[in-house]
């Protein structure tokens, strides 16, 4: 029986000789490549170039060594009867290990004076090659990337009489792949780089584009940063402005929202963005007088659209968390959307479109810098996401779970009447938290979040946390404040400070007590404690949902105290039950969603 052959072809030849010599003593033929061969050779260990078997010498400077039917069929024949009759056929033997690692493509780029044309000689085609076609073959074929392996491969060879074994091989073609993949990970990100890095101008990034340079990332002292898709153009053209990293984390997961709404409810839906989760999401249900008030879109000229009302809403319900706001609609932004954004403060906007005039509009915001993304509405987001934590690749599927209104169909409580409002409102609560930083509770009411709890990490906190955004919008709502008599010119967002500081009843000393003050025609008297009392009792029916089970009945008792009639929430918590009983006892409806919604 012929012996059988171990192809080497190595970069870093580290332990190369320990392994040539084992292999030869375990009775392998070897077969090198240009400078493997000769080192193997000098050492006084013998061994034949791959030329003397391909009858082709290296050529082209070294692009071309190993390139020829000659290795690769001897690598990527099968044991099986056609493949062995096509060997026999052009006299070619096959190779059962190939040890393999490549140029230093990553060392080369990193050094200051490497030219295009240095990094260029620097790609491995052969090695690759050789890796690939071995590791494919993984089911005779042994392949050795790494000196760290030798050692064990080399006792496993002489323990097993020449059979190494499938685990062997599979978990040698597993890191050769993975080894292939960075390699092309790191000349394509080099490419991207020296190709698509030159700040791109404003005429290129209003089309498509893979790539865009970002000012920093989260903050001013991480550069470089970018965006980038490693297939097909960016899914969004930037029409005015340039996006920072954190607008696009908001832009990107408030159109998801939106998107969404907009499916599940047939109503065109907005969102106000903050850090990464919504100060505010609503569907275009219509605005009384009172609520036009609340939201500051009474004196607007433009009669609201539907879109115009989802934006006053999500931008009205938390006005001063959604100062400088990320906003995104899911459909294309008309003028009176645009005109309620022109005199707020934001950072900026996505949506699948803009009416002539809206652009005209939002374009001249912040002296012309406001930020214009357009979303291409076809757009679908792979299936497997993948992020970087210190290092650490984590990677799921996308969280693709659908909210309609079927998921609110388990009520488990006494009372089972959920009218189709409190449907509305519970998926656009429910809609919310699966696009809001964990743990988080979300209250709507008529079509809109009124209270949000983001991030914290006990769920009564964030039960609270929403429930007191709730109490004070809900508190905006008093006669006494919407009377409050401002003096004109006082700025639209210093409104929305001032009443927040009347309406949380916070003390004012000094200074500040004495701003507050100068900002109205004439005093203006405290809501008393018995007052608040009197108009919370008055709010009923808001809806409530949470992205995980409550863990205490401290939750249902809580909510109740802000109007909630409609709760929703996963079960699973050892006191579910406490948790039915508390909200029977409110006559609350509870609905049982058996659907966690964590977002990180
Ligand atoms: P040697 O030192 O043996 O001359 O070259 C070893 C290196 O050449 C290895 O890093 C291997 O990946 C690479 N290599 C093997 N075959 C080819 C080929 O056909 N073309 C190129 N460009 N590189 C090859």
């Amino acid at each position: 029986m012929s012996k059988p052959i171990a192809l080497l072809s190595v970069y870093d030849k580290t332990d190369l000789l320990h392994l040539a010599k084992g292999l030869e003593s375990a009775g392998v033929r070897l077969l090198g490549s240009g400078g493997t061969a000769k080192k193997i050779r000098e050492a006084g260990i013998p061994i034949e170039d791959v030329s003397d078997i391909t009858k082709a010498p290296e050529m082209l400077g070294g692009r071309v060594k190993t390139l020829h039917p000659t290795v690769h069929g001897g690598i990527l024949a099968r044991s099986i009867e056609s493949d062995e009759k096509d060997l026999q056929a052009q006299g070619i033997s096959p190779i059962s290990i190939v040890v393999c690692n490549l140029y230093p493509f990553t060392e080369t780029i990193s050094k200051p004076n490497c030219t295009l044309a240095d990094a260029v000689e620097e790609i491995d085609i052969g090695g690759v090659t050789l890796l690939r076609a071995a590791a494919k073959n993984h089911a005779r074929v042994s392949i050795l990337s790494d000196p760290s392996d030798y050692k064990e491969f080399l006792e496993a060879w002489t323990k097993g009489n020449g059979d190494v074994g499938q685990t062997v091989r599979s978990k040698l073609a597993l890191k050769a792949f993975e080894m292939t993949a960075k390699y092309d990970e790191a000349i394509s990100g080099y490419f991207r780089q020296q190709y698509a890095s030159a700040e791109l101008s404003a005429e290129q990034l209003a089309g498509p584009v893979q790539r865009m340079t970002l000012r920093y990332g989260a903050n001013p002292h991480q550069k470089p940063a970018q965006a980038y898709v490693t297939e097909g153009p960016l899914p969004f053209k930037v029409l005015c402005g340039s996006p920072g990293y954190i607008n696009l984390l908001d832009a990107l997961n408030s159109y998801a929202l939106v998107k969404e709404l907009q499916e599940a409810l047939n109503l065109p839906a907005a969102a106000s963005f903050k850090h990464v989760s919504p100060a505010g999401a609503a569907v275009g249900v219509e605005l009384d007088e009172t609520e036009k008030k609340v939201y500051g879109v009474d004196d607007l000229k433009e009669p609201l659209t539907p879109l115009a009302s989802a934006y006053a809403r999500a931008r009205g319900a938390d006005r001063m968390s959604s100062f400088g706001d990320f906003v995104a609609l899911s459909a294309p932004c008309d003028l009176a959307t645009a005109r309620i954004i022109s005199r707020e403060v934001s950072d900026g906007i996505i949506a699948p479109g803009y009416s002539k005039e809206a652009l005209d509009v939002l374009s001249k915001k912040k002296g012309g810098k406001y930020c214009v993304l357009e979303i291409d509405p076809n757009y679908t987001p792979p299936e497997v996401e993948t992020k970087q934590v210190y290092g650490v690749h984590l990677q799921q599927k996308r969280n693709d779970s659908k909210i309609d209104s079927q998921l609110f169909q388990n009520i488990v409580t006494k009372n089972k009447d959920l009218p189709s409002g409190a449907i509305t409102d519970l998926i656009v609560a429910t809609l919310a938290l699966k696009y809001t930083q964990s743990n988080s509770v979300a209250y709507a009411f008529h079509g809109s979040i009124i209270g949000i709890g983001a991030g914290q990490q006990s769920r009564i906190h964030c039960t609270r946390l929403a429930g007191g955004k709730a109490d004070l919008w809900w508190l905006r709502h008093h006669p006494r404040v919407l009377a409050i008599p401002f003096k004109k010119g006082v700025k639209r967002a210093e409104k929305a400070n001032a009443i927040d500081l009347y309406v949380s009843g916070e003390e004012l000393e000094g200074g500040e007590k004495e701003h507050w003050e100068s900002l109205f025609e004439g005093p203006v008297e405290p809501l008393t404690s018995t007052e608040k009392k009197e108009w919370a009792a008055k709010l009923d029916g808001v809806a409530c949902s949470s992205d995980a089970f409550f863990p205490f009945p401290d939750n249902v008792h809580r909510a109740r105290k802000s109007g909630v009639k409609y709760l929703a929430a996963p079960n699973g918590s050892v006191m579910d039950e406490e948790c039915i009983k508390a909200a029977d006892e409110h006559d609350i409806v509870f609905a049982h969603t058996s659907l966690r919604l964590f977002h990180h």
